[in-house]
């Protein structure tokens, strides 16, 4: 094996605890729910491909992106299960989706007729989900009792719409869903409203035997807290990566593993006195005399800047302070409380060494943000090692 090219920086994708987290989230919900995927975004940074292709062999049959790029992605990589779409596609892309099985997410009556156009010029059809918005604010028709259009013909104006989308050429109804916003709050209040908004929509969409017969909601907080919200489909993101939606929802509902670590190692190290001056804007001075270690990685690979004499790595199973600004490609700790440092040490930027930790959500704490963005924000940079 040739290690002339062995990364120094790589993350570490651990896919049997996200077989693991799968199995903790399929006891939630009744075995004829079915499960899609999340994997946007990279699968949340973990590498989209070889996420699809461990948990498709264990039971998920649907998987969700944002981007058309991302799908194309999946396909190249022979990954034929179904895939919607979250984003809006162009027209452009329609002949594409219907070629390659991509499921089109359709928020309003404009964009169902502009894909039915495209489908019909290209013979085919295009499976679609209506996404109903139902307080996220985002995407979505909005359900009559949110609505300030007019009734029609005495009807709902979210069921009449969709009653137009349903006679649109080429078009085939597969699913509907929305989106929470508060569903990893303590507070269920807004969240059982969008759950009542929608369930309201689907029976009256059923009495006039027009509701698509896939029906979804539920992420992950959901589907831990929200039984009543998993419908037929759950859209699991950041539990099958190991890591909790918010620390309002109750860490007793399942057992996660995060899926991912970052290891790194000391590349070099030095010796310092008092009042030496480290980084960019010298805005660490040592107090004292002490040894600093050089590792590479730093905010090119999403290792945020925010974290500048903040952050803490490990090294021999302690605890160090990242010291001065991150830099574009490398970042300084101090290392003097750690006895028999050399060169070529390991050193933990995201994971554990036995007991002691750094965890996503540690990071997402320094840097005022979610876990979804620590993880979803490192970069291909970094070469993925899958153990
Ligand atoms: N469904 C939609 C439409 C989303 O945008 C997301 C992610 O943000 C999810 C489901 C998954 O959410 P979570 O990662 O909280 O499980």
């Amino acid at each position: 094996r040739n290690t002339a090219f062995l990364p120094q920086t790589a993350m570490n994708v651990d896919l049997s605890a996200l077989s693991h987290n799968l199995r903790e989230l399929r006891k939630k919900t009744p075995g004829s729910t079915r499960i899609m995927a999340v994997i946007k975004a990279d699968a949340y940074g973990h590498g989209a491909v070889a996420v699809a292709r461990a948990i498709l062999d264990q039971g998920v049959s649907f998987l969700c992106v944002s981007r058309i790029s991302e799908a194309v992605e999946l396909r190249n990589a022979a990954i034929d299960a179904p895939i919607l779409l979250f984003g809006n596609a162009l027209p452009s892309q329609v002949p594409y989706m219907i070629q390659n099985n991509i499921r089109a997410t359709v928020a309003s009556l404009d964009f169902a007729q502009m894909i039915s156009r495209e489908a019909v010029k290209c013979g085919g059809t295009i499976k679609v989900h209506i996404k109903v918005d139902t307080g996220m604010g985002r995407l979505g028709i909005l359900p009559s009792a949110l609505s300030v259009k007019p009734l029609v013909n005495g009807q709902g104006p979210a069921e009449e719409e969709i009653a137009s989308i349903s006679r649109l050429q080429c078009l085939d109804l597969e699913g509907i869903y929305t989106h929470f916003a508060n569903a990893d709050s303590r507070d269920k209040t807004h969240t059982m409203g969008q759950i009542d908004l929608f369930s309201n929509l689907i029976e009256r969409l059923e009495i006039r035997n027009i509701c698509p017969p896939l029906r979804h909601s539920a992420n992950s907080a959901a589907i831990l807290e929200l039984p009543g919200a998993h419908y037929n489909m759950v859209r699991a993101g950041i539990a099958l990566y190991g890591l909790w939606p918010s620390d309002e929802v109750d860490h007793g509902m399942a057992q996660l593993k995060p899926v991912m670590s970052i290891t790194s190692t000391i590349i070099h190290l030095k010796k310092v006195p008092r009042n030496f001056k480290i980084s960019y804007g010298s805005t660490h001075v040592t107090p004292e005399e002490t040894i600093i270690a050089t590792v590479p990685i730093g905010y090119a690979d999403g290792y945020n800047r925010l974290l500048s004499s903040r952050g803490q790595m490990i090294v021999k199973g302690i605890k160090v302070p990242v010291v001065g600004r991150v830099c574009m490609d490398f970042t300084m700790i101090d290392v003097g409380t750690v006895p028999n440092v050399q060169v070529g040490e390991k050193v933990t930027v995201l994971g554990h060494q036995g007991n002691v930790r750094v965890s996503a959500d540690d990071i997402a704490r320094l840097c005022n943000t979610i876990n979804y963005e620590v993880v979803a924000s490192l970069n291909r940079r970094i070469p993925i090692r899958y153990i």
